[in-house]
């Protein structure tokens, strides 16, 4: 299979990557939601394994072709032998799908920041409300994406709120930026700003979900935004206890408020817990279903 892939690879069937910056990258495009897709590099664990058997005798390959804005998605192909009975054919099937962009593992943070993370940013700043999502199994390389967004997000809204200051179109107090951070595991919330306190959800008479006493700090520089970022983050990856999610099992929701009157933009960074593919009774408990 490794050997069909990598041929495919090289031949002219797979289409040359557009760039991040053509036209699919413009304003012009219908809607306000985009799908992408990123393909993190093999760890050194999985380079090892391709080529080699695990023990079903399965060959392990690298499954994913990148070339932007389209994945292909790999897969032996087994032909059927008799009575239900499935054979390898030794052929490779090869499934398409098409996002708004398509990263490869040779795209760094600064690659997907910059192509359609960054354009966030002057939307908040106009009173906008905007939500960055990462969604995949454990392992996938959300967690290392959306701490790479937060923080290059925090560098250029406090930027962008600096020069507003500046140009004295928002007034000297709209410096800075507030901030908040909390896990969401099932119906529990996690404050990451105040060692984990519990938090509470309340429903409004609008029907609005509230997460009562939620840290909200204002922070005025760059220096200090990055160390509340990554001091949430570092609390996130602690080991897990009973009152104490994994993080792999919660949702980690990251929100910088920025603005003056009536121009208050949000920017929330959304780090979800792992989807795993096997959701079945026979591996996970009812409860473990149930916060999927
Ligand atoms: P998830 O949050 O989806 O469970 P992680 O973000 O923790 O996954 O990523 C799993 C591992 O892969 C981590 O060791 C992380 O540093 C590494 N990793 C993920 N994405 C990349 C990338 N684009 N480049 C290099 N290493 C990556
Ligand atoms: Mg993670």
């Amino acid at each position: 299979a490794a050997a069909a892939i990598a041929e495919w690879r090289g031949s002219a069937e797979l289409p040359a990557p557009q760039p991040h910056d053509g036209p699919r990258g413009s304003g012009a495009r219908a809607g306000n939601i985009r799908v992408c897709l990123r393909k993190r590099p093999l760890s050194e664990r999985e380079s090892a394994s391709v080529g080699t058997a695990d023990e079903r005798g399965a060959h392990e390959f690298d499954a994913v072709t990148v070339s932007n804005p389209a994945a292909w998605f790999h897969e032996l192909e087994y032909g059927d032998a008799g009575v239900s009975r499935l054979v390898k054919t030794g052929a490779v099937a090869r499934k398409q799908y098409n996002f708004h962009h398509a990263f490869s593992e040779a795209d760094d943070n600064d690659a997907v920041y910059g192509a359609v993370v960054a354009e966030l940013v002057p939307f908040v700043l106009k009173g906008g409300v905007a939500t960055c999502v990462a969604y995949g199994q454990t392992g996938a390389g959300k967690t290392f994406t959306q701490v790479g967004m937060q923080d290059r997000l925090a560098r250029d809204l406090l930027a962008g709120a600096a020069r507003m200051v500046a140009r004295g179109k928002w007034p000297d107090a709209a410096a800075g930026a507030e901030f908040s951070f909390f896990e969401n595991c099932g119906d529990r919330c996690f404050d990451l700003q105040n060692q984990r306190e519990e938090l509470v959800l309340r429903e409004d008479a609008e029907g609005e979900v509230h997460v009562a006493g939620l840290t909200q700090v204002r922070v005025g520089s760059l220096e200090e935004l990055h160390e509340k970022i990554a001091a949430a983050n570092r609390l996130r990856a602690t080991a897990p206890t009973q009152s104490n999610p994994e993080s792999s099992r919660s949702h980690a929701i990251c929100a910088i408020r920025i603005g003056a009157g009536d121009q208050i933009g949000t920017l929330r960074v959304i780090d979800l817990a792992g989807n795993e593919r096997h959701e079945s009774v026979d591996e996970h408990t009812p409860e473990r279903i149930a916060e999927m």
